[in-house]
């Protein structure tokens, strides 16, 4: 896609730059109306793995076209499904291959509110994708939800597209051994009998996908000094492992600080940092939260590269997501480079130094990942994220660092909470240069050889 097609993407969802369905995953998600606000109640008992949800959505039928006969919730086959009501009344439904689909007893007129109300039961389990299973995912003790990209329907209803973001209340049940922890402020924590129901509000708007979980005996921890101005950061991890929690996250209050500074105020009211019991392939963002596992608790740089990572995705990736899975350089280009501002900042190398380093890593690789859309297959190969990194560096030696990070700061404030794409950032990008700078982008972005290293 040259940064001409990406400006004419079609903008048939009424939303510029929103295609109608994701070219990744053309069957999740369904683009003839929008959910504002998702309230969900979850029974769920770890031994038999037993979930029982209730989830009531707020939503809005699509402007333009007819009036909506017949809509779309994705939610995992295997789940029983209770009652069904769409504005109070029964519709007929059928729940098949991933899809539960439903026929209002009167259609949707174009714009209208309607409401939608789900009772399902089961034994949630991941979703398969081509980087295996994802969503809910039973632990040793416990379970946990890392959705990213598709994983969202393994535990509830949802409309399981990046751009449809909604605000979140969640209610979790379960035994009192177990915390519950979530992206988002904790309204109330009640305890009757041996279980105890915690229930969270994440009024910013979020993507299904960045919606994570984690239900297991864990700790709480406060990072930041409570007495201090600042974002309220805490941590969660299971009792033996907080002094190892404590050393490998001591800075990320500084990080905190560091990325404000650059990347503008911090998009949510609060931070959480989990580390649960077990050993995780990669660690995973979610909204306001991220997710670690034990073997992430190393003390040094590759512990600290992940933790600014992932606090870096609460700009790039969760308040600024993007339109379709076609754009993730965006969320992953920026999170590493975040990585090598932090090394920088901190007397480690300079981010000049990280840069040349993944592009010598790059240097000795196939040549064949296009950055600004690099298919399904390639989404989360290493390589996106190396030259994702080394593509904002190369803006950073074009523009100068006082416009690249002005430039930086405007993007985030610009689209806060929103959904970004390609053709945006180009179009926001050009604003800041001084010289023509389509034809470095073009190179970077949708040319698959490497362009000579920025200097
Ligand atoms: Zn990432």
């Amino acid at each position: 896609m040259s940064p001409r097609q990406a400006r004419q993407q079609q903008h048939a969802t009424g939303r510029p730059g929103v295609p109608d369905v994701d070219p990744y995953f053309p069957t999740n998600g369904d683009p003839r109306y929008h959910v504002h606000r998702y309230e969900i109640a979850l029974d769920y008992r770890p031994e038999p793995n037993r979930l029982a949800g209730t989830a009531r959505l707020s939503a809005i039928a699509a402007e333009g076209g007819g009036p909506l006969a017949e809509f779309a919730l994705d939610l995992a086959a295997g789940f029983r499904i209770g009652r069904v009501l769409v504005n109070g009344k029964a519709p007929h439904y059928a729940h098949r291959a991933g899809k539960l689909r439903l026929r209002p007893v009167k259609p949707l007129l174009p714009g209208a509110a309607f409401t939608v109300e789900v009772h399902w039961t089961g034994n949630p389990k991941p979703v398969r994708s081509p980087w295996g299973g994802i969503g809910w995912e039973e632990l040793n003790e416990g379970a946990l939800v890392a959705s990213q990209p598709t994983g969202a329907p393994s535990w509830y209803p949802c409309n399981d597209r990046p751009a449809d973001k909604a605000s979140y209340q969640i209610s979790v049940t379960t035994p009192s051994s177990y915390a519950v922890a979530l992206g988002g402020t904790l309204l109330t924590r009640t305890v009757k009998s041996s279980s105890t129901t915690w229930v969270y509000e994440q009024p910013a708007p979020t993507a299904g996908y960045l919606v994570g979980i984690a239900i297991s005996p864990l700790h709480q921890i406060r990072l930041d000094d409570p007495d201090a101005e600042g974002v309220p950061q805490f941590g969660w991890a299971p009792h033996p492992k907080v002094p190892a929690f404590a050393a490998a996250f001591s800075r990320q209050p500084e990080m905190m600080r560091l990325f404000q500074d650059l990347f503008g105020p911090y998009p949510f009211d609060r931070y959480t940092a989990v580390v649960v019991d077990e050993e995780l392939d990669v660690p995973v963002e979610s909204q306001a939260m991220a997710t670690f596992g034990t073997n992430h608790l190393e003390a040094g740089w590759h512990s600290e590269r992940m933790v600014a990572h992932e606090l870096a995705h609460q700009w790039f990736g969760n308040s600024l997501t993007v339109a379709d899975w076609s754009h993730i350089w965006l969320n992953e280009g920026f999170a590493k480079y975040a990585e090598w501002l932090w090394s920088e900042a901190t007397g480690g190398m300079c981010a000049a130094e990280r840069a040349l380093k993944a592009y010598q890593l790059l240097v000795s690789l196939p040549q064949d990942l296009r950055l600004a859309d690099p298919g399904r297959r390639l989404m989360f190969d290493d390589r996106l994220y190396q030259r994702g990194g080394v593509t904002v560096h190369a803006l950073r030696v074009a523009l100068g660092d006082e416009a690249f990070f002005r430039m930086l700061r405007d993007w985030t404030r610009l689209h806060r909470h929103g959904v970004v794409s390609t053709g945006a950032f180009l179009a926001h990008v050009r604003r800041y240069s001084a010289q023509p700078i389509d034809g470095l982008l073009e190179e970077w972005l949708f040319e698959t050889a490497l362009p000579v290293f920025p200097q």
